[in-house]
């Protein structure tokens, strides 16, 4: 047969997710550690594997690291699930709460792997923009709740790409306004030190989101998790594929449990780091930076500047931001990764010139 009857209709509109990823001497792009893991956790990671036995299957559940996570949590081993980055749990969420006839609420603009994975599970989205200066609304949004309606939520804080954060104050009274799933995605709290995943126990329908991707360096190792009461927990163990967290990635993700406190300076310095490039870029004229606590700072230009003539001109001269310039409500917007001192200089440098022509 030289043809192909036409695959589910629903992926007819789905455009597949595009992280514009390409090789540059200064990658500030993708919200990564600009560093690799330390030496000794490399060390004891080689170690580990050598230990292992790569014919057998891994752990299904990885519970090892489950009751690592746990007792960094002081939550239990039933708290905890372990996925193929955070991008596969947020696709385990879709699937077990999601589907026709169900309803997600997003708060746009935010990661744009959440309204994918509804779209491609049938599931409606309702939209509850931010506002203009992309805070919450944060009375649209309980009001919106308390119709009854939705199945699942999910708050991203800090939030990707605009970094802000949601109150503590604001999600409990979003956990109190329904009995919808809300997921909180935290794959940058370790950037502000804030988190609502011990209250997992006490409120039911909180699910937290984290990932190794961002603060602990392992982004091309593929590990996140999420926090949960146990009767979520089971849900998802429902939908997600048996072995999908591979026995090498539970090894690494296991050392740097071990060896936490290792990461903890660097995370200070990019957090210091954030407020030197924050400052050094609202000086420059025609930018205007939002406040961010998270590893990147989303930036506005100037409407009479073409930001995404500026990102072209940026990878020209080594350094690739995110052009988030035609993605809707970030109009003239880039996001810029915070990295080593050397490159948050050279970055700012760069992007003067350009915009001095
Ligand atoms: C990076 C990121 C994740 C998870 O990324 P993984 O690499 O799949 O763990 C989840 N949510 C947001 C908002 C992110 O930016």
């Amino acid at each position: 047969m030289n043809k192909v009857r036409s695959s589910n209709p629903r992926l007819e509109s789905l455009v597949p997710y595009d992280p514009k990823y390409i090789p540059a001497d200064v990658m500030i792009s993708a919200n990564e550690n600009p560093q690799s893991v330390p030496q000794p956790v490399l060390d004891a990671v080689i170690a580990r594997i050598q230990g292992l036995k790569f014919n057998r299957y891994p752990d299904p559940l990885a519970n090892e690291l489950r009751d690592a996570i746990a007792q960094a949590e002081g939550l239990a081993r039933e708290n905890v699930l372990m996925g193929n980055g955070g991008d596969e749990l947020l696709f385990n969420l879709a699937l077990a709460w999601g589907g026709p006839g169900r309803k997600m609420l997003n708060v746009p603009p935010t990661f744009s792997v959440y309204k994918n994975n509804a779209q491609l599970t049938g599931t409606e989205v309702v939209d509850v923009p931010r506002k203009e200066d992309y805070t919450l609304d944060e009375e649209a949004i309980l009001d919106r709740l308390s119709q009854g309606d939705i199945d699942f939520a999910i708050i991203t804080s800090p939030n990707n790409p605009t970094g802000d954060v949601a109150s503590r104050d604001f999600l409990l009274k979003v956990l109190d306004a329904s009995d919808a799933l809300i997921m909180v995605d935290e794959a940058y709290c370790e950037f502000s030190k804030e988190t609502i995943a011990s209250l997992v126990n006490e409120h039911k329908n909180l699910l937290v989101l984290r990932t190794f991707s961002k603060a602990y360096s392992l982004a091309g190792v593929r590990m996140g998790y999420i926090l949960a009461c146990p009767e979520v927990i089971t849900e998802f163990v429902k939908v997600r594929q048996p072995y999908s967290v591979d026995a090498v990635s539970q090894a690494i993700a296991l050392e740097v449990m071990r060896n936490k406190d290792l990461f903890q300076l660097r995370i200070d310095q990019i957090i210091a780091q954030r407020a030197v490039l924050a400052g050094a870029l609202a000086a420059l004229e025609g930018v205007s930076v939002y406040p961010s606590r998270a590893n990147y700072l989303l930036v506005k230009l100037d409407s009479k500047i073409d930001a995404g003539a500026v990102w072209q001109q940026l990878l020209d001269r080594g350094y690739l931001v995110r052009d988030f310039s035609r993605s809707a409500g970030l109009e003239n917007c880039l996001r810029i990764t915070v990295g080593l001192e050397n490159e948050n200089a050279g970055l700012v440098q760069a992007l003067d010139q350009i915009l001095k022509g």
